[in-house]
């Protein structure tokens, strides 16, 4: 059966309410949730109660996702670091020589419906700069590459019940 793929509109941004990043402290994975609109987000360790609350609308601060060293590390993270604190997502694994991330388990379920389906429709080519699926990187939207995002995916989700999960 061909899997069809249509959703062209849904932006990265979307799944930023709660973003699974690695613990700064105790290295384990703890959600970043967004308080208000897409402004403050915190973080509070259920293992080591590391806290930490960060505003987008505080540009004067000397936050660490707007400074030079932000930038570095999103890039050596492969893109795999949180919007809002700069700290790498709990959900990435190296998969086809790239690395593989999502925020969250919707962003998952995203990712694995268009890595599965077989016929991708985009429609309305206007206003659809900011949808995910037209920026997704090439290797992702490979068809040999298929079977290989899809295991790493699964892998991701199993991490999210065990943390100890073996790839
Ligand atoms: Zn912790």
């Amino acid at each position: 059966m061909d899997l069809r793929f249509r959703d062209y509109t849904t932006a990265l941004s979307e799944f930023e309410q709660a973003v699974w990043v690695q613990c700064p402290r105790c290295n384990g994975p703890v959600l970043s949730r967004c308080l208000d609109e897409r402004l403050t987000w915190r973080i509070a360790c259920p293992d080591c109660s590391y806290i930490k609350t960060a505003s987008r609308s505080a540009k004067q601060k000397p936050m660490p996702w707007w400074t030079d060293g932000w930038w570095a590390e999103y890039r050596k993270h492969g893109d795999a670091v949180d919007p809002v604190f700069g700290l790498p997502l709990w959900l990435q694994v190296p998969c086809c020589g790239h690395v593989l991330w999502a925020y969250n388990e919707l962003h998952l379920e995203f990712l694995e419906a268009y890595v599965q389906a077989s016929i991708r429709e985009r429609q309305g080519r206007k206003g659809n700069h900011h949808g995910i699926a037209v920026r997704l990187p090439r290797w992702m939207k490979l068809a040999r590459n298929r079977s290989s995002i899809l295991k790493e995916i699964g892998y991701l989700r199993a991490r999210l019940t065990d943390p100890c999960q073996e790839r």
